[in-house]
């Protein structure tokens, strides 16, 4: 349960950090495919959400539906794709995922075999979506 050097996610933020506390934070994530493809990561080892207490619960959510909304709001997007995977790394993590009808992989998961060869080029200023997440997350 506590930071340990050799784990990726302790020893650096993962990426860009557009929002952050003590309890998570949100990362954009590089992936030229996918403007807006952010992670919010809690800051420690936990594996499941149900080792979080209920209120935690309800703080990480509350923090993976601000991204959802600030994301809405700026890409307009078809569909928000939210998946928590974390078989890698021990820190309980949302990947969330602005998609588009013409996006690369639609209507698979971005994980799975491309649907095209190429998509639209699609911008997302980061500093926006970062003011939208400290605006949305003034109360968290
Ligand atoms: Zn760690």
């Amino acid at each position: 349960m506590t930071a340990t050097p050799d784990c990726e996610l302790c020893a650096s933020t993962g990426g860009a950090v557009l929002w952050h506390d003590d309890f998570c934070r949100v990362i954009a994530v590089d992936e030229p495919d996918y403007p807006g493809f952010c992670r919010v990561v809690l800051a420690r080892h936990v594996r499941e959400m149900t080792d979080l207490a209920p209120a935690e619960r309800e703080r990480l959510m509350r923090v993976v539906f601000a991204v959802e909304a600030a994301l809405r709001a700026l890409l307009a997007p078809d569909k928000v794709n939210l998946a928590s995977l974390g078989n890698a790394v021990p820190h309980l993590h949302w990947h969330v995922i602005p998609r588009f009808r013409d996006d690369r992989h639609f209507p698979s998961p971005v994980w799975a075999a491309p649907a095209r060869a190429r998509a639209p080029a699609r911008r997302l200023d980061r500093a926006a979506l970062a003011a939208h997440l400290s605006g949305r997350l003034r109360q968290v």
